[in-house]
């Protein structure tokens, strides 16, 4: 019975409570699926809303910058 599995993702906008970007989506990947941070296991959006943040996550530094203060945020220093 493995149907509490799940995978670990790392998403661009960090968690709102406690700024960490891993989060946890359910194995099967549902596009309703709730993904929650891997830290404090807050609720962060959906699995469609993640795939999109995905598939627009800046490839430079600059760009992340750039979204950082489109977020309102500092940039991110929890860096792995
Ligand atoms: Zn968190």
């Amino acid at each position: 019975m493995n149907e509490d599995f799940s995978v670990e993702m790392r998403l661009p906008k960090g968690c709102p409570n406690c700024g960490s970007h891993k989060v946890t989506v359910s194995q099967a990947q549902q596009l309703d699926d709730i993904v929650f941070c891997s830290s404090c296991n807050t609720e962060i959006c959906d699995y469609q809303a993640a795939k999109q943040m995905l598939d627009e996550m800046p490839r430079s530094e600059n760009e992340q910058l750039i979204e950082d203060v489109v977020n309102n945020r500092k940039p991110s220093s929890t860096e792995e």
